[in-house]
């Protein structure tokens, strides 16, 4: 059973479609990775798997769940942007466990759980830093930490690491890798580096002008484009 399944999902603003009719599924456990040119349509497709954005036709299941017209709160999925919008007033552990204090969840729990996140992100011996004194590469460890605390069913990351320099993008592509690793969750990352692509996905989607046009292995991809298009998106590395 797919543990993500798109069926038939379009979506238009106004008189422009700009998803028309993705149909996908995402196994779990999978790293599966939406690739192509910046417009194609990848943050519209992910924000309506995580409700933010709601479908104009078509299904959403999530771990065999329609969730369609769920809340995002309700779809067991977290979502790290490429913005790091921490709350610059908290530390470190406070914007880690800021999901669960909402939750009213006991502060020795937060405390515990938190500290778990940190170990897993390496950020042990940042967590009473404000978010000013670390770097942009630590940042973006403690969105991903704010994430990875909810325990979510699904992780979707939108171009989480397109701010950040070539060496800590490289060091991050990485560190994601090992986390999913670690994690064993679904992750649908969303970028239009042919190189993230091709290094850390499981299973690459590879999307132009609001449709698919291939998907498949790096390694289907590179040894055999269905279309012109695939060859010389992936073929040329930026
Ligand atoms: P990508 O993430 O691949 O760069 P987007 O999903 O952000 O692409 O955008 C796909 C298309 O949808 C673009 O043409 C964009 O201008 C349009 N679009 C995205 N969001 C909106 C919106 N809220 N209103 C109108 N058009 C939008
Ligand atoms: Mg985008």
């Amino acid at each position: 059973m797919a543990d993500v399944l798109l069926k038939e999902v379009r979506k238009s603003f106004g008189s422009l479609e700009v998803i028309q009719g993705i149909n996908l599924e995402i196994e779990a456990g999978e790293f599966c990775v939406f690739v192509g040119p910046s417009g194609c349509g990848k943050s519209t497709l992910l924000r309506m798997i995580a409700g933010l954005e709601e479908v104009s036709s078509g299904k959403i299941e999530i771990a065999g769940k329609d969730v369609t017209y769920e809340e995002p709160s309700k779809r067991g999925i977290a979502m790290v942007f490429q913005s790091y919008a921490l709350y610059p007033h908290l530390t470190v552990g406070e914007n880690i466990g800021f999901g669960l204090s909402l939750a009213r969840t006991p502060k020795a729990e937060i405390k515990a759980r938190v500290e778990e996140v940190a170990k897993v992100l390496q950020l042990e011996a940042l967590l009473e830093r404000k978010p000013k004194a670390l770097s942009g590469g630590q940042r973006q460890r403690v969105a991903i930490g704010r994430a990875i605390i909810r325990d979510p069913h699904v992780f979707l990351f939108d171009e989480p690491l397109s701010n950040l320099d070539a060496a800590l993008r490289a060091q991050m592509r990485i560190e994601l890798t090992d986390l999913h690793e670690k994690l064993g969750n679904t992750m649908i990352y969303v970028t239009h580096d042919q190189v993230e692509a091709m290094t850390m996905a499981d299973r690459i989607v590879v999307l132009n002008g609001g449709r698919i046009e291939q998907v498949g292995t790096p390694m289907d991809l590179y040894d055999h484009p269905a279309t012109p298009f695939v060859a010389g998106f992936i073929g040329s590395p930026k």
